[in-house]
């Protein structure tokens, strides 16, 4: 068990990105599916308005801070986080993993096409990487079970899942006790980064902590997501004092 901290109700792991990695390590040799969530300040923002979500966070067997955001705050809360994580780069860490013990993945969400141009990209960087199969994430409601169906006919030992959040941690969450994987995943828009849909910040933004700016440049549409920072940092200030 590693230790939490409480950021506004959601209780996350202090943990490195090596540390992550070692806990999923020992989630491949188990049997039942276990679920990894590495929320943001938005999705934070998300589980404060609303308390099943903020459950599912808390039900979930990792919780893995995810971005710079959720560092100021640990700095804040006078806990801080030993480093700063992103959840794409705890995906290539596993990625390393899963091609270094040729183990399977499967990569389920994004628009059509992108999930299967992920997967080689991935396999062109890990060719020993064992690729289960992938799906795209537009399904509709009363199509889930046949989804379900398929990923369990290969039973992948790893699972992505890149619906957005939080549609993606509801999906996990519910589907849990039927997936034949051993640890599930929400990545958000990790697989259209691997696609090349979308870029990956370069090196100034990520040293600079200013990827959440990067992304919101390339995707202004966001800005909605974005407006819940300046909250989040205030109701965090708020309880650091
Ligand atoms: N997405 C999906 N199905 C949906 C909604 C979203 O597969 O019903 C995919 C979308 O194509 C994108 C990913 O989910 O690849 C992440 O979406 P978004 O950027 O909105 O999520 P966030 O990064 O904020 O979690």
């Amino acid at each position: 068990m590693t230790e939490k901290l409480d950021i506004l109700g959601v209780q996350v792991d202090k943990v490195t990105l090596e540390e992550a990695q070692d806990v999923v390590k020992g989630y491949l040799d188990g049997t039942q599916c276990k679920m990894i969530v590495t929320p943001n300040p938005e999705i934070i923002m998300d589980a404060v308005k609303d308390m099943a979500l903020m459950d599912i966070i808390n039900g979930a067997d990792l919780v893995i801070p995810d971005g710079i955001g959720l560092v100021y705050a640990s700095k804040i809360l006078k806990q801080p986080f030993k480093e700063r994580v992103t959840g794409i780069d705890f995906l290539e860490k596993m990625l390393e993993h899963l091609n270094h013990s040729q183990q399977t993945i499967y990569l389920l969400g994004s628009k059509p096409g992108v999930a299967k141009k992920a997967a080689e990209k991935m396999k062109e960087k890990y060719p020993k990487l064992r690729i289960a199969g992938t799906h795209h994430g537009y399904f509709k409601k009363e199509e889930e079970e046949a989804v379900i169906g398929e990923i369990n006919k290969v039973a992948p030992n790893f699972l992505c899942v890149a619906l957005g959040a939080p549609k993606q941690e509801a999906f996990i969450n519910q589907y849990k006790g039927s997936l034949k994987t051993k640890a599930a995943i929400g990545v958000g828009g990790s697989l259209d980064v691997w696609a090349g849909e979308l870029k990956r910040a370069p090196d100034f933004y990520k040293n600079n902590g200013l990827e959440w700016l990067y992304r919101f440049i390339q995707q202004p549409s966001r800005y909605k997501r974005l407006a819940a920072l300046p909250a989040f940092m205030i109701k965090i200030l708020i309880k650091g004092k």
